[in-house]
This record gives structure tokens, C-alpha cells and sequence, in this order.
């Protein structure tokens, strides 16, 4: 819609409420409420204040004012409230030069965005997200109450024998009720999202023992996918809410068994329409730009965990026998990879694509889309050579063996992380000075405060003993 559209739509639909949102620096949705008389065409051009000094990563006190400018193309009926509600996803100024402000994340992954233009390598990046997360009876959840889970699944072991990742008590992907009992919640959230004007692909159960889903949606462009995820992760929520459950993206809340993923199908388009991904002479219809975009993201992967991977939790994923990538590696089938590209579709050019395995859905998906562009990008523009996919399980290397092949892997913390992420040049550059400092230093406050716990691991192995 345009602004003369929403507050037209406003007026005839009887909308009570206009909800306008934004994303902080971690990547969490804020709102604030305006009723619609406060709704014409000066909102649209110059905003609504707010007080920035109270966003994480916006605004110190002293410099508190900012502009919230609603983007009247994500205009879109809000379910999650009882009010007739008019959701605007927003844009956010400054209000001294009504420029966009630096910090804003989505004014990030325009930039983005408008980095890849500038290029000449593509007018346009697509991005398919694969979000998962978990639906929890409560929120006051506890490992000892999870484990009861286990026993249900003794006998799946038998039928998942020869994989790998599927030993204990896994193997509830694909089946349908009453062992998957949360089917009619996803697909409410499928309805809820697709009111929302998002397109849907899909909707299944997960491989973890239980409670665990996911929904795709239909990529789209880098913007408007963020999005996207901002309103999916909404949506999810709210909809196990309105059930008593709690779903959440935390990348790994339970021990010993699959965590939460956002795998990232990517591809550039150029020329207004074709896919500079696909490349119909070569024998895997793979392009040189989808190999130097799959080389930069390969190289640079350790160096933008921080920001795909931000939280201490993201770590406990990123470890062997669960699906995740541990080791920097690539190939066309391995599902254990880094980067993946997906079966080709015969006579589908569209989709030729990459799919980049790290990221969790708990990023701000601004900012991790706009690091993966930047590190492809560099891939492209650099000419990065492509190492040869990976054929025997990287994770049955001892260390020498990997570190003989070249094989790095992804930090196995977030300090490590962190370490990586400080010296980056690309991830500065993607981030924009203020956001990249202000996110390494209250990254290592976060690891600061973690690293001081004492957990129950350390009481049970030694406090008996030592
Ligand atoms: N949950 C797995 C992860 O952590 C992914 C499982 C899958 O979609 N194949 O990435
Ligand atoms: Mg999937
Ligand atoms: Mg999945
Ligand atoms: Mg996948």
C-alpha cells in the first residue's frame, strides 16, 4: 500500500489501533501504539518521536530523541491483537538531520542492499530462511522435566540405524498425529502469517525429540525477508501463547539433542531477472559468481559468527552429531556442512541457490543477512578461489587430519567469536562504525557475566569429588 492507501484502508475497515514497529540492535521487535487520527501523510514523511535512549543499542540519554517513519509497503492487519490493529513496520530517523539513522537495523539492510546495486554484480539478493524453534508446555521449563520425553522413543533407534544423526530417541521429523501433536498450532501459525501477507512453502515437525518445528516461507529480497523473520518469530510466539505454550528461537535449550537452526538459501539475480547463480554449461549448473559467492562465505564464516550466531547459547549448537555445521566446509549433498547447495532442479534456473548452515534464528536477521552478502560479495569481487567440497565426513577427521586438509572450523564460543569478529574489516564495514562497536563491546559483557556462572555441570562433576 502507499500512505494515501493505508489511511484510506484505516478509514473504511475501521482499523482502532495502529501499531508501529521496529528492531533494536539484538534483533527483538518494539512497538508503540498510535490511534488514527494520528495517522496522515506527515506520519509517512516525518514520523512519530520516541525516546531512543531506552532501545538497546540506540541512543545514549543525553542524545534520546529519534524519528519513527512507518514504511507504508508493510502494511498489514495485526492478528495477535484483540483491537482491530494495523501493523507498520517502520524506519527509524534522526531527528536533528532527518537522516536515516546509522544504528537502525533495517537502515543497515538497506545499505545492503543497495551495496550489492552499486557492485554491478547483482541488482537484487533472494533470501529463504529456514526458521525453527521449539514449543515448551512453559516457560519455567527444566532439563529434569524434558527428559521424561526420551523414554517415548526407545524403539526409533531401530529405524534410524545407519544414521548417524538419528541415534537416540530421534526419528519424530515427518510423522503424523497423535505423535506429532503440535500440527494444528503450526498450521495456525501458517494462517497467521499468511493474513499477514507472507507466503508459505511449508510447515513440519523437526528432528528433535519433541516440541520442535519449522516453517518456511517463500523467499524474497534481502529487506523484505528480515522482515519477514521479524513478523514470523512474532507470529510463532504469539500463537503458542495464545495455546498456554511457550515456543521459543533459543539456539540450544536442550542438551543432547538437535538445537534451533535458520538455515539461509541465498542467490543473486541480475539484469532484471536471471539468476547470476545459475549457469546452464557447467556440469553442476553452478556459475563462477555462485563459487566465488560460496568461497567468500566459506572465508569469511568465522568472522561473522558473532553477528549470525550472537548469543553464549548459539555456541552449544554448533557441535558435532546434531545436524549443525562445526567445520568450514562445503558440499552439494552433506547435510553435516557450512554451505550446502541444495539438488538442482532440472529446468528450474530460479532455483540455484546456497544454502549457508550457521546462522540460528535468535540473529537479527538485518544484520546477519546484510554480513553473509558482504561475505559473498567479497568472495566475488576478490575472485576467492573455491576449495573442493568436502567428500568424507569431515567429522570422522581426527584434528591433524582436518587441519592437513586446510579444514578450519567455526569458534567454539562466543568470545572466540568475538576475537574474530573485532579485527573484520568486512563485518565493520557491513555494520557501519557505531553498531559494530557498540555490538563487540556489549557482546563481551554478555560473555563477561556467563563466564563468572557456575553450572550445574561443574557442581555434579565436582563439588562430590574435589
Ligand atoms: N536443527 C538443525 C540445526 O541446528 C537442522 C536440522 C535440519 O533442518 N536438517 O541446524
Ligand atoms: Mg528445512
Ligand atoms: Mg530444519
Ligand atoms: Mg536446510
Amino acid at each position: 500500500m502507499t500512505p494515501e492507501e493505508v489511511i484510506k484502508f484505516i478509514h473504511d475497515e475501521g482499523v482502532e489501533i495502529i501499531d508501529l514497529k521496529f528492531t533494536d540492535v539484538p534483533g527483538t521487535l518494539q512497538h508503540v501504539g498510535v490511534p488514527p487520527n494520528e495517522v496522515n501523510e506527515d506520519l509517512f514523511a516525518y514520523g512519530t518521536g520516541f525516546d531512543g535512549s531506552s532501545i538497546r543499542g540506540f541512543q545514549t540519554i543525553d542524545e534520546s530523541d529519534m524519528l519513527i517513519v512507518p514504511d507504508a509497503s508493510t502494511a498489514n492487519i495485526d492478528p495477535v491483537y484483540k483491537i482491530k490493529t494495523l501493523s507498520l513496520l517502520c524506519n527509524i530517523r534522526d531527528p536533528l538531520t532527518g537522516a536515516d539513522y546509522s544504528r537502525d537495523p533495517r537502515n543497515i539492510a538497506k545499505k545492503a542492499e543497495a551495496h550489492l546495486k552499486s557492485t554491478g554484480i547483482g541488482d537484487t539478493s533472494f533470501w529463504g530462511p529456514e526458521a525453527e524453534f521449539f514449543i515448551f508446555d512453559s516457560a519455567s521449563f527444566s532439563q529434569d522435566s524434558h527428559s521424561s520425553h526420551h523414554s517415548v522413543d526407545s524403539d526409533e533407534g531401530i529405524w534410524n540405524s545407519g544414521n548417524e544423526y538419528m541415534l537416540d530417541g530421534k526419528g519424530r521429523l515427518l510423522p503424523v498425529p497423535p505423535v506429532d501433536t503440535l500440527s494444528d498450532i503450526r498450521s495456525e501459525m501458517v494462517i497467521e502469517m499468511q493474513k499477514f501477507g507472507m507466503k508459505i512453502e511449508k510447515h513440519h515437525h523437526e528432528v528433535a525429540t519433541a516440541g520442535q518445528g519449522e516453517i518456511d516461507i517463500v523467499y524474497d529480497t534481502l529487506v523484505k525477508t528480515a522482515d519477514n523473520i521479524m513478523i514470523y518469530k512474532y507470529l510463532v510466539k504469539n500463537v503458542a501463547a495464545r495455546h498456554g505454550k511457550t515456543a521459543t528461537f533459543m539456539p540450544k535449550p536442550l542438551f543432547d539433542d538437535n538445537g534451533t537452526g535458520m538455515h539461509t538459501h541465498q542467490s543473486i539475480w541480475k539484469d532484471g531477472g536471471r539468476n547470476a547463480f545459475y549457469d546452464a554449461e557447467d556440469s553442476e549448473r553452478l556459475s563462477s559468481v555462485a563459487r566465488h559467492f560460496i568461497a567468500g562465505l566459506l572465508r569469511h564464516a568465522r568472522e561473522i559468527s558473532a553477528v549470525t550466531n550472537q548469543w553464549v547459547n548459539s555456541y552449544k549448537r554448533l557441535v558435532p552429531n546434531f545436524e549443525a555445521p562445526v567445520h568450514v566446509t562445503w558440499a552439494t549433498v552433506n547435510r553435516a556442512d557450512l554451505v550446502r547447495v541444495p539438488s538442482y532442479k532440472p529446468g528450474r534456473e530460479e532455483s540455484r541457490r546456497v544454502e549457508f548452515r550457521s546462522p540460528d534464528p535468535a540473529c537479527n536477521p538485518y544484520l546477519a543477512f546484510s554480513v553473509m552478502l558482504a561475505a559473498g560479495l567479497e568472495g566475488i569481487e576478490k575472485k576467492y578461489e573455491l576449495p573442493d567440497p568436502t567428500g568424507a565426513d569431515v567429522f570422522d577427521m581426527t584434528d591433524a587430519e582436518r587441519k592437513a586438509h586446510g579444514i578450519e572450523s567455526l569458534p567454539s564460543n562466543l568470545l572466540e567469536a568475538l576475537r574474530i569478529t573485532e579485527e573484520s574489516e568486512l563485518v565493520r564495514n557491513a555494520l557501519g562504525d557505531s553498531v559494530f562497536k557498540s555490538f563487540v563491546e556489549n557482546k563481551k559483557i554478555d560473555w563477561e557475566r556467563y563466564r563468572s556462572q557456575v553450572t550445574d555441570y561443574e557442581i555434579a562433576r565436582y563439588l562430590p569429588t574435589l
